[in-house]
């Protein structure tokens, strides 16, 4: 059971002990007490947890500090709408993430070269993005593949980033250690750039790496559907990170393993931004780059790459993980899918028109209503 309290309701108000209070007297409720930024203002509200299938919400509907009282499933308790809640948003280095807004994030799969890296974030600086992806840990199918340069390239990787504006970098991490690494590393780059810590597709059911990433608030996280389990699967593991107190996420749609996508690396499941968007209260991001794996063009002379992303992006995504290389023939990871440094300012262009386009539908809908 969710209790929202009324807008200018904070989380000081005299109320909210004597709603915990009253909370508690019910045999075995226990409650925690959220902030969440919703689509236009802070929200307040207070979870009771246990079982509370006979606890009646008019208890909690006669204070006059509350908005409503929420009746939640057992499923997707944290990051789930039930039908009744806002979409939640939050703010990270000044850069707002939402389910109204959109940012593009690209960069290297694989950070493998310095060089590779500065031409990268210079080319994003010149293109006026703030926002980046750079992996240094790679989970990879092979273990004789490059497994990325680990904690060794992050003081020069935020270091560069810093240089160059760049204010959020998701990186994927494949181990617990990783996140002290980062977030060591960070510190000691004076705090150059911030990080959000993404949890791969392989890892997508990793319950115990979800819940080290929930269990910290300090980064916001970047979730990654599980690419051979249902959607609600994925949801169920992306509560994990919720239930843990970390509110800071984003669910990623990056394909599903399927021969059936064929000649794409994977089924392109971006019908799914409408329903993840609708199911929770998450932002949502599609990496076109994972589900399409290459770098060719449909016969109107548009890459395959930049078509699906159009889909993702006029369907609502809020945020686009693109692969880039200055040299994908020297990539050690996933060359054959990045996009040519040159590229991004077109590819940019389509994202803006089609970024439009979504808005039009969207305003052409509330018309109609
Ligand atoms: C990645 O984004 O670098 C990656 C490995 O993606 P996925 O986990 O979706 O395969
Ligand atoms: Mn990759």
């Amino acid at each position: 059971m969710i209790i929202v309290m009324k807008a200018d309701v904070g989380e000081g108000s005299a109320e909210i002990p004597r709603i915990i209070e009253r909370a508690h007297s019910f045999p075995g409720i226990t409650t925690q007490v959220h902030r969440i930024q919703g689509q236009t203002r802070g929200l307040t509200e207070i979870y009771l947890l246990g079982a509370t299938g006979v606890v009646p919400a008019e208890v909690f509907e006669e204070f006059e500090s509350v908005e409503k009282v929420v009746r939640v499933t057992q499923k997707f308790r944290a990051i789930g709408r039930h039908d009744a809640l806002e979409a939640a948003s939050f703010e990270y280095r000044g850069v707002r993430i939402a389910q109204d807004t959109l940012h593009v994030f690209p960069g290297l799969c694989a950070v493998d070269t310095r060089e590779h890296q500065d031409l990268t974030f210079a080319a994003l600086q010149r293109a006026g993005i703030k926002t980046a992806r750079a992996g240094a840990y790679k989970p990879r199918t092979s273990p004789y593949d490059f497994q990325g340069l680990g904690q060794a390239c992050l003081p020069w990787l935020f270091e560069s980033a810093g240089k160059h504006g760049i204010q959020i970098v998701t990186m994927e991490v494949t181990h617990e250690s990783h996140i002290d690494e980062i977030k060591r590393a960070r510190a000691q780059s004076g705090d150059a750039t911030g990080v959000m810590l993404q949890i791969g597709t392989r890892n997508a059911q990793n319950f115990e790496l979800l819940k080290a990433v929930g269990q910290q608030t300090e980064l916001p996280v970047l979730f990654k559907r599980g690419m051979g389990i249902s959607l609600e699967e994925s949801l169920n593991a992306c509560e994990y990170v919720a239930s843990g107190g970390n509110r800071r996420i984003v669910f990623c749609l990056r394909g599903v393993k399927s021969h059936l996508g064929e000649p794409h690396r994977n089924f392109v499941d971006f019908a799914h931004v409408s329903v993840v968007q609708r199911l929770t209260r998450l932002p949502v991001c599609v990496d076109p780059s994972h589900s399409v794996g290459r770098r060719i063009s449909g016969a109107d002379g548009l890459l395959d790459i930049f078509h699906v992303t159009a889909q993702g992006i006029v369907t609502g995504a809020n945020m686009v993980l693109v692969d880039v290389h200055p040299r994908p023939d020297k990539a050690l990871c996933d060359g054959p899918q990045a996009l040519l440094l040159e590229e991004l300012p077109g590819f940019l262009e389509d994202v803006a028109i089609t970024r439009e386009a979504y808005q039009k539908r969207v305003a052409a809908a509330r018309a109609r209503t």
